[in-house]
């Protein structure tokens, strides 16, 4: 199935920079930038800047190129932040929701990155 994305969604508006954001880091095919209601005290929204609505549609249809440099750029934001475990960061957490059972609210694709504190565990009991 094709996906339809939607270029009103409001990621589609920063990347067009006509809504502002803090932006960590950018790159030829990524923006990082950080989220407006921070859930850690590192809370980093990574979006490509193609049209992808979710992860799936971005893994099956960006380039490599996109893929490769997207990957890259969770990475060195990681180890910006300092929150490798294997460096002696405390860790980290990505996120990417998708869909309704995903609860996801931008049509986007975006990774969250989340750290500087101990998370829990992973998934909480829904509603
Ligand atoms: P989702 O639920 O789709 O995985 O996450 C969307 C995220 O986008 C939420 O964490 C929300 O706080 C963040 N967000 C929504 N609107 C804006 C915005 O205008 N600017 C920034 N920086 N983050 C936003």
């Amino acid at each position: 199935m094709a996906y339809a994305y939607d270029d009103q969604n409001i990621f589609a508006k920063i990347l067009r920079g006509e809504i502002p954001n803090n932006t960590v880091m950018e790159t030829d095919h990524t923006l990082a930038f950080n989220d407006i209601m921070p859930q850690a005290p590192n809370h980093i929204l990574v979006i490509p800047k193609g049209p992808y609505v979710c992860y799936d549609h971005f893994a099956l249809e960006a380039s490599d190129a996109e893929i490769a440099d997207f990957t890259r750029t969770i990475g060195k934001i990681c180890a910006e932040l300092e929150l490798q475990p294997g460096a002696g960061g405390d860790g980290y957490r990505l996120i990417s929701n998708a869909g309704e059972n995903g609860v996801q609210e931008v049509p986007h694709l975006h990774v969250h990155i989340l750290g500087g504190r101990w998370l829990g565990r992973m998934l909480q009991k829904a509603d």
